[in-house]
């Protein structure tokens, strides 16, 4: 997608904080971090959000969930992290193409 703010970090196309990437993936930090380590994921391919996941997806989403444990030990957060993924306008997300946050270090905000 060419207006894609997401896609044109995964194309090199605008300046990121890349931590990470591969044939399928690109993690960087987050610009407005909500946390001492706050990274985003997500996919090179442009996926809306999860509600346009599709079983040909599965693969990289299992690749994708599997990756945060080692995003999470190279940012040395050895005793937990959170992971959040925000879809639709409803559940706050205002990036339309998926990521999945990453958050740790310090005190995390109690939740519910
Ligand atoms: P969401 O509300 O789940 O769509 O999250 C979007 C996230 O993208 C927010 O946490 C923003 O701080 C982050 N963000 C927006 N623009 C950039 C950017 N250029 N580089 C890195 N992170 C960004
Ligand atoms: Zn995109």
């Amino acid at each position: 997608m060419s207006d894609c703010l997401f896609c044109k970090i995964a194309a090199g196309e605008i300046p990121a904080d890349i931590v990470f990437e591969d044939e399928q993936v690109v993690a960087f930090k987050d610009i407005y971090p909500k946390a001492a380590v706050h990274l985003l994921l997500i996919p090179r391919q442009h996926i809306v959000s999860l509600d346009e996941l599709e079983p040909a997806h599965d693969a990289l989403i299992a690749h994708m969930i599997r990756l945060l444990p080692k995003l999470a030990k190279d940012q040395g957060l050895d005793d937990g992290y959170r992971t959040i993924v925000n879809t639709g306008p409803g559940g706050g997300q205002e990036i339309f193409h998926l990521h999945l946050h990453l958050l740790g270090g310090g005190r995390l905000p109690g939740f519910g």
